[in-house]
């Protein structure tokens, strides 16, 4: 194609300054431009004859011809959509001022790039998601990875109106809510933020354009092409620069993070513990394998397990509290008269003290039945020797061929404890009584137990 468009005569182009545009190519994308029409038959002639050389002809069905027609004297333009050029004796069809050509990926038309089929061909393939017999996560899966990254390209070439990026983003969430069924309060940074900060980690379209087309602009001026330079000294090029990097330090100075990829994350981050439900998520950095099931399609969980457990996450779940923001009804815990909370409900409310021993047995139960697969010997609850007291961790796990004796304690700790502060006041208060009790252990003088007691909580 090179050898083709080489023999382009410069001069019938578009200036740019000093040079001249013949025509712009990728792979067997190609448009040719000139300043009249006359060039341009001239350039498309050439362009024909070079074509056949090379053993390729012009489908002129498939191609159009754009003319703007600029009136100098009362400086104003309009499109002419009358078929000017020929090719092989048929008429190229002319495009209105409305009508729009695919190029690259992209709606091209008079006015820049068209955008009027974005959210029409969005909300055709979140439909498809929503109806399909796939599990929430795995629609969730495909919202992050195909569906939202596939507007990148289109939407990070263009200039676009902050509201029509934000409504992209609306239709979004508006899609999340439906797949995992979460109420209409739920706020918008849980939906953006990583997951490996407590959030459903869907990328922001706002954000990620805003960023992509930073990006974008910064690797022009690498460009060594004379065109592409004179094209960024223009001032449009120049103010669209300059109105991007002001947004993108915007953004980075409000959550102190210099990279991209860090400053993007923390920036939906802020807004969610902003937010009214952010309490509890000051830590949540100290555990960031403990977020894996929130991207993870093929977990163990029902798409049932999965919704409630997302609730759990972004304190969505029905609560005395929840439904009484912004109103003047009881938001009391009925027994307690404390605010009804979810943490309230999930930590402390007497009501439900038998569920939260069955919660913390579980886990203790699970934990030793998987350790006792993995070939170790494992002991619940016994009691070892403290000066003049005993202390009883939940789990003590021995391997003899290792001589390694692991003490397990687990802990449901409310959400917004340190759990650094949690771990250590666990080992302080195990460290002496367990050297004690390894020596017995390993003596075999101890038989493994596999009942929990149901009073005991952590
Ligand atoms: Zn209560």
């Amino acid at each position: 194609m090179e050898l083709v468009t080489g023999k382009l005569d410069q001069p019938l182009g578009v200036r740019v300054s000093d040079s001249c545009i013949t025509h712009s190519m990728f792979a067997n994308d190609t448009f040719v431009c000139a300043e009249s029409k006359t060039a341009l038959k001239q350039l498309v002639k050439t362009f024909c004859k070079e074509l056949s050389k090379a053993g390729m002809s012009l489908n002129p069905a498939k191609c159009r011809t754009l003319a703007i027609v600029i009136n100098g004297k009362t400086k104003s333009w309009f499109c002419s959509p009358q078929p000017h050029l020929n090719i092989d004796g048929a008429l190229v069809p002319g495009m209105t001022v409305e009508e729009t050509y695919r190029y690259l990926g992209l709606q091209v038309g008079t006015d820049y790039v068209s955008h009027k089929s974005v959210p029409a061909e969005l909300e055709s393939k979140l439909t498809k998601l929503l109806g399909s017999a796939l599990n929430p996560q795995q629609k969730m899966h495909g919202l992050r990875t195909v569906v939202v990254p596939g507007l990148y390209h289109e939407l990070s070439l263009e200039v676009w109106r902050e509201t029509f990026l934000r409504s992209i983003d609306r239709q979004i969430r508006a899609f999340a809510r439906r797949a995992v069924h979460l109420p209409k309060d739920t706020p918008v940074g849980f939906f953006h933020t990583a997951t490996g900060l407590e959030g459903l980690g869907i990328p922001s379209i706002h954000t990620q354009t805003l960023f992509l087309r930073q990006k974008r602009l910064e690797s022009l001026r690498a460009s060594e092409d004379p065109v592409i330079r004179e094209l960024l000294n223009a001032s449009l090029i120049k103010g669209e620069m300059a109105k991007v990097n002001e947004k993108t330090t915007q953004i980075r100075e409000r959550c102190a993070e210099n990279t991209y990829s860090t400053a993007k994350k923390m920036y939906m981050a802020e807004t969610l513990y902003e937010s009214v439900d952010r309490r509890g998520l000051q830590h949540v950095l100290q555990s960031p394998s403990t977020n894996n099931w929130v991207r993870d399609r093929e977990s163990r969980f029902t798409g049932k397990e999965y919704v409630s457990a997302i609730k759990v996450r972004g304190n969505l779940l029905a609560s005395y509290e929840r439904p009484a923001r912004g109103r003047k009804t009881d938001n009391k815990c009925r027994l307690y008269h404390v605010m009804g909370t979810l943490d309230h409900l999930l930590q402390v409310c007497p009501r439900v003290h038998g569920l939260r021993i069955q919660r913390h047995n579980e886990i203790c139960q699970s934990l030793g039945k998987a350790l006792q697969k993995l070939g170790w010997n494992v002991f619940y609850e016994p009691h070892m020797k403290s000066g003049t007291s005993f202390v009883k961790p939940d789990l003590v796990c021995l391997s003899k061929e290792e001589c390694r004796m692991v003490i397990i304690d687990p802990i449901v700790a409310v959400d917004n404890a340190n759990l650094n502060d949690v771990a250590e006041g666990k080992v302080t208060k195990y460290s002496t009584p367990c050297q004690n009790y390894m020596h017995k252990a390993m003596a075999g003088n101890l038989s493994p137990s596999t009942r929990l007691r149901s009073n005991q909580t952590s």
